[in-house]
């Protein structure tokens, strides 16, 4: 990788300013909810605070084309808005926003050093935030019907389906899961397994095999997602079987599973089998200083109040650690 960085910190910043203005108590790296939740924490604790972030539409929340289970917001409000909305608030308390693309870190040297495409970045502490998405093969169809009816979370979006046929595809327990939790909205669901076994544990693989308002098809796959402004239906091929188009007007992909964006931690931290961050219940590695919160973890439960949460617990954390102090003192007459 050749990543010529200029380990000083004397290359002028992104917007032309001087190196000092690159050093920080805490770099955030992430800027979605999780990594804005903990901005604005970490900022009101007069903490000096920048969150590196390649785009506010890169991430999960930044994709999501409405949410209507955040608190406090009534009706549906766009994830990108939503987002922008978190960002100016932490903002307005003093955190700076940086567009740039992450590429590596330094963990270990004090202060910690991260490496941005356009410029680096030092912090006595910092946050991991970058979430989970990337899944690799995309079916065709899939881009360009993705919240019209293509979706990648039933928590979020289900109750949008009442009464209508929908599709699940995938084979694992956060499948079979998300599939039961339809079934409380839509009027049927095929469960349709690129694997002749669901990969689930027992229970679960007898309570969706023998619910009325399911149809498991075995070692099925997508090849398509039917629909001009909305999802009409899933060109389907089953084994030994060719091709079928299956009505459904909705779909949601739980095939492969999204990836944590971990890559360049390279070794520096601990990684469980399934790719996530090595956390304590304060959000903390295993290193000193550094954090990590959101959909990069291995969390069973992927919303967007969840990693706003874990923000702000980990900013807390890092507060009582750069401050030397047991509590928190934040002053919220401010
Ligand atoms: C289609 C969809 C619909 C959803 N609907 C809902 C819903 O209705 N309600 C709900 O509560 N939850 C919903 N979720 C889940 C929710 O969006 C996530 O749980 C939440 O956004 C996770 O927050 P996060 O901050 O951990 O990660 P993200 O929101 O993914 O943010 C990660 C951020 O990190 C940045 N980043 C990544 N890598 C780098 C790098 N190398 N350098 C710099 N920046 C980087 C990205 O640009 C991004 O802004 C939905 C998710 C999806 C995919």
């Amino acid at each position: 990788m050749d990543f010529n960085f200029n380990l000083n910190g004397i290359e002028p910043g992104i917007d032309g300013s001087e190196a000092s203005e690159h050093e920080y108590d805490v770099v955030i790296i992430g800027g979605g909810p999780a990594g804005a939740t903990a901005a604005m924490y970490t900022a009101r604790a007069d903490l000096k605070t920048a969150v590196i972030d390649k785009g506010l539409t890169a991430g999960a929340l930044g994709i999501t084309s409405k949410i209507a289970n955040y608190p406090g917001i009534v009706g549906e409000i766009g994830g990108a808005e939503l987002l922008q909305r978190m960002r100016d608030q932490a903002a307005s308390f003093g955190a700076r926003f940086i567009q740039d693309k992450v590429q590596a870190v330094d963990l270990t040297s004090e202060p910690k050093l991260v490496f941005g495409n356009a410029g680096t970045y030092s912090a006595r502490a910092v946050i991991i935030a970058t979430g989970s998405m990337g899944r690799g093969q995309r079916v065709k169809g899939e881009d360009d019907l993705l919240g019209r009816g293509v979706s990648y979370c039933a928590t979020c979006d289900a109750a949008f389906f009442q009464g209508q046929t929908v599709a699940v595809a995938g084979n694992n327990d956060e499948a079979i899961e998300e599939a039961l939790f339809l079934t409380r909205f839509a009027g049927h669901v095929h469960l349709l397994s690129p694997t002749p076994d669901l990969k689930a544990p027992e229970h679960l693989v007898h309570e969706i095999s023998h619910h009325p308002k399911v149809t498991v098809h075995p070692g099925t796959v997508v090849r398509e997602v039917v629909g001009k402004s909305h999802v009409e239906g899933l060109r389907i091929a089953r084994r030994g079987q060719g091709e079928t188009l299956l009505p459904v007007t909705g779909a949601f992909f739980y095939v492969q599973g999204a990836r944590p964006i971990t890559d360049f931690v390279q070794d520096q931290l601990e990684v469980s089998e399934s790719g996530c961050l090595v956390v304590d219940k304060e959000f903390r590695t295993a290193l000193p200083g550094v954090y990590a919160v959101g959909d990069v973890l291995c969390n069973h439960i992927k919303q967007a109040v969840i990693a706003a949460a874990e923000g702000a617990i980990a900013a807390m954390a890092v507060d009582k650690e750069l401050h030397g102090r047991k509590q928190m003192a934040v002053d919220w007459s401010k």
